[in-house]
């Protein structure tokens, strides 16, 4: 078994068991395997072991990875998550490429993606970022701004709003991580009683997935923990 494939395995184990814990389901909770900065062999260990959804936060390094992998039968089955900030010149090559975009925080850009998805795929799936933390490095609307967004996300035919995206406040106080956390489930409790197409909550990474499952994560974005730390050039 290599590296890849045993710290997969034991992140589902993880999983499996901070949701049997807090009385959840393990399948209510997907799995996205962050593999921005690693190589499309990384990705291949991963697919090897049974996963199939892949998020990536860069667009060159991304568009190039999944069209060498789209050029591969066997890796066809593969949904791409973009989870990045996206500027309005790239939205093009987003819309051609992937699945899901988890990261929108702009009006404009979702009408671009809307305007620009091939005829040919389905609709884009779209979670709104939160930046629930209010922390100024951080991508994202606050909670007020959500309903707004998602009132006209919710009206584009090409785009698909599926939920809630966040990355909780820096910090090594558990607390304060679940108090962020906590706000994103009422947040997404109102707005999946409002848009029947609402279903998933993303939130957790490799350090606060555990408290994030506790909370309703609906699904988990993790990459240390499987590839290992990144370097950055
Ligand atoms: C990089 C990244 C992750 C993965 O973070 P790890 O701490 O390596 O698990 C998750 N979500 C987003 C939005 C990211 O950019």
């Amino acid at each position: 078994m290599n590296d890849i494939e045993s710290r997969l395995l034991a992140i589902k184990e993880q999983i499996a068991s901070h949701a049997r814990q807090t009385g959840r389901q393990p399948e209510q909770i997907k799995l996205l395997a962050v593999s921005k900065t690693k190589p499309a062999e990384a990705i291949q260990a991963a697919y090897q072991a049974g996963q199939r959804l892949f998020g990536e936060s860069y667009v060159q390094e991304a568009v190039t990875k999944v069209q060498y992998l789209k050029n591969i039968p066997d890796y066809a089955d593969i949904e791409w998550h973009f989870i990045g900030p996206l500027q309005s010149n790239k939205t093009l090559l987003v819309a051609e490429n992937f699945d899901w975009i988890p990261s929108i925080e702009r009006e404009k850009i979702a009408q671009r993606l809307n305007e620009q998805r091939p005829a040919h795929l389905p609709a884009l799936n779209i979670c709104i970022q939160v930046n629930i933390s209010g922390e100024q490095t951080k991508s994202g609307i606050t909670a007020d701004e959500v309903f707004g967004l998602a009132g006209i996300i919710s009206n584009f035919p090409r785009l698909k709003l599926r939920g809630l995206m966040t990355i909780a406040e820096n910090t090594d106080d558990l607390n304060i991580v679940r108090d962020n956390f906590l706000q994103m489930q009422e947040l997404y409790n109102r707005l999946k009683n409002q848009y029947p197409s609402v279903d998933t909550l993303s939130m957790g990474m490799t350090d606060d997935m555990a408290v994030a499952i506790e909370c309703g994560s609906t699904m988990v974005r993790i990459g240390t923990a499987i590839f290992g730390s990144r370097e950055y050039k």
